[in-house]
């Protein structure tokens, strides 16, 4: 197997899986959106809410928050020893006090630990009009993305490596399909068909349509992927690749001894 980032640029990640399979793919893509543990807030203690908003109604849109995850030093609440989710291993507080007229931010979250905070200050949590208070802590903890959507790192999908194929004895260089071409990826040079990027076919079949001589075939290569991260900002999108590997051997390695067990 082999793996070529094209691109690593801040939230988003693209590269190139090859000489893998479907299975092997789609379990990269299931694990990291399933089991990579990232921070978000689990529980809030509201101490005041004049707001027009339930308690409950923040909560959950404080829950959507995307938070900074550090790449070390918490475990999930279910592997620590203090069975509460309270203590430092396996939480951290973001504390919150404003107090009306004017839109409370999620840059109002004042985090206990500088490495768990929100990933954006701009999102909007509620409105408070004149003299309205809003007096919270809220509780971070670590969780995974098969539990609840607010643990998900992200969104990870990848396409097959298209293949397109021109038949030089029935192609006429005609041009028809460089015009049906949505992506504009394709060109004449010297009367034959040239790809200019073959990343950004989407294998619509627009081109081998177009043609009147069926000079062209379109296919899937099913050992290649072209995978496409974007991260909520949580994690890093090649951290998010590299612990959903992690996970995924794990489970290889306790699976022969369950067996082993029967
Ligand atoms: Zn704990």
């Amino acid at each position: 197997m082999q793996v070529e980032i094209r691109k690593l640029d801040g939230d988003e990640m693209e590269f190139v899986l090859s000489d893998a399979s479907p299975a092997v793919a789609n379990s990269i893509r299931r694990a990291a959106l399933r089991d990579v543990p990232i921070m978000a807030i689990d529980e809030v203690e509201f101490k005041a809410n004049d707001s027009a908003m339930y308690d409950e109604i923040i909560a959950h849109r404080l829950a959507m928050v995307p938070i900074t995850t550090p790449a070390k030093g918490y475990v999930l609440p279910s592997e620590c020893g203090c069975r509460e989710g309270r203590c430092e291993k396996c939480s951290a507080e973001l504390e919150l006090k404003a107090e009306g007229p004017g839109m409370v931010y999620s840059g109002s979250l004042n985090p206990s630990d500088e490495e768990v905070r929100p990933v954006n200050s701009s999102i909007p949590i509620v409105r408070l009009e004149n003299g309205q208070r809003l007096e919270l802590v809220a509780i971070a903890r670590l969780g995974l993305g098969r539990e609840h959507a607010k643990w998900q790192p992200g969104i990870v999908a990848y396409k097959y490596m298209p293949v397109l194929e021109f038949d030089p004895k029935l192609c006429n260089a005609c041009g028809d399909c460089v015009k049906a071409c949505p992506k504009d990826i394709l060109e004449i040079v010297e009367k034959k068909v040239r790809v200019k990027d073959l990343t950004r076919c989407t294998m619509c079949k627009a081109c081998a349509e177009a043609c009147s001589s069926k000079a062209v075939k379109v296919s899937g290569d099913p050992t290649k992927f072209i995978f496409k991260v974007e991260s909520t900002g949580s994690l890093p999108p090649d951290q998010i690749i590299l612990k959903a590997v992690e996970s995924l051997q794990a489970r290889f390695e306790e699976f022969p001894k369950l067996v082993k067990k029967l």
